[in-house]
């Protein structure tokens, strides 16, 4: 039996970036504890896709999460159509590789637009309705590189490390209306944002060496810290990011 610490059934999640890579996994993972699931994309086909692979109640709801009357209306009519938010979490997000002194201006707000922006619109749009109910848990997918940066990711990185720090910010404003916001920092995860990077054997043997655990993370690893986050057993954990990365950030 479960201890009911751990029980989010009947909970209505939202994930965003969730028609495939980790936001999938996060939602398939929600939606077995007993969630009612929200998958988000741009693609509404992609999105009626992934849901038909899930379990239980899948709903889809596509808007830009880059896009701030998008996000707003599209909160409003996931609302109005599933029923309130209990559960938000922000994973949308993208990775661009290149020097500093290459990289574009447009890259640049293409990257902050999508991995910190966007999770600043779609937490001040869910915030509104589970501050006036007096509960929420709200997960941002921070990463690795919100405490560490590599040569060549140095913008990634600026975007990780700024949304650790607008996590803590989230728990600040909105943890005295009953609001609990934290943050989940996957390590190297096998998805499609790092299929480049696992296909360079050089690049890909270097992470497992680096990683205690001595391999690349899957998506279903994630999973667990999750549903902690958003369970009544971290209803006193607040602003703070669990790292799940095989124990890479931890060594030199
Ligand atoms: P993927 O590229 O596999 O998936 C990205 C998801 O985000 C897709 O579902 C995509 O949906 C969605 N998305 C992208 N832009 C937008 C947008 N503007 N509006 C709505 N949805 C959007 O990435 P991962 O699964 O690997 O990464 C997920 C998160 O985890 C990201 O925030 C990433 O930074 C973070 N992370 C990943 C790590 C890894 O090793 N993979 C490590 C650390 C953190 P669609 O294209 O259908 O719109």
């Amino acid at each position: 039996m479960s201890h009911p610490l751990f029980d989010v059934t009947g909970r209505i999640a939202l994930v965003t970036g969730s028609s495939r890579g980790i936001g999938l996994a996060l939602a398939r993972g929600l939606a077995e504890a007993g969630c009612t699931v929200v998958l988000n994309g741009r693609d509404p086909e992609r999105l009626e896709r992934a849901a038909a692979d899930l379990p239980g109640d899948v709903r889809t709801s596509t808007f830009d999460v880059t896009d701030g009357a998008s996000v707003a209306a599209g909160i409003a009519r996931t609302e109005e159509e599933v029923g309130p938010l209990d559960i938000l979490v922000n994973n949308a997000g993208m990775q661009l590789r290149a020097p500093l002194l290459e990289f574009a201006d447009a890259d640049w707000h293409r990257l902050l637009d999508t991995n910190l922006t966007s999770a600043f619109l779609v937490g001040r749009e869910a915030a509104r309705g589970m501050t006036r109910r007096g509960h929420g848990k709200i997960v941002n997918i921070c990463s690795l590189q919100s405490e560490v940066v590599r040569p060549g990711i140095a913008p990634y990185a600026a975007t990780k490390g700024a949304l650790k720090m607008l996590t803590k910010g989230m728990c600040a404003d909105w943890g005295p209306y009953g609001v609990q916001v934290n943050g989940l920092g996957p390590g190297y995860i096998e998805t499609e944002l790092t299929r480049p990077l696992v296909e360079d054997e050089e690049f890909s043997a270097w992470v497992r060496r680096r990683t205690p655990a001595g391999r690349w993370g899957r998506t279903e690893d994630l999973v667990g810290g999750l549903l902690y986050l958003v369970s009544p057993a971290a209803d006193f954990v607040g602003g703070q990011v669990l790292y799940v990365d095989g124990g890479m950030s931890s060594v030199l």
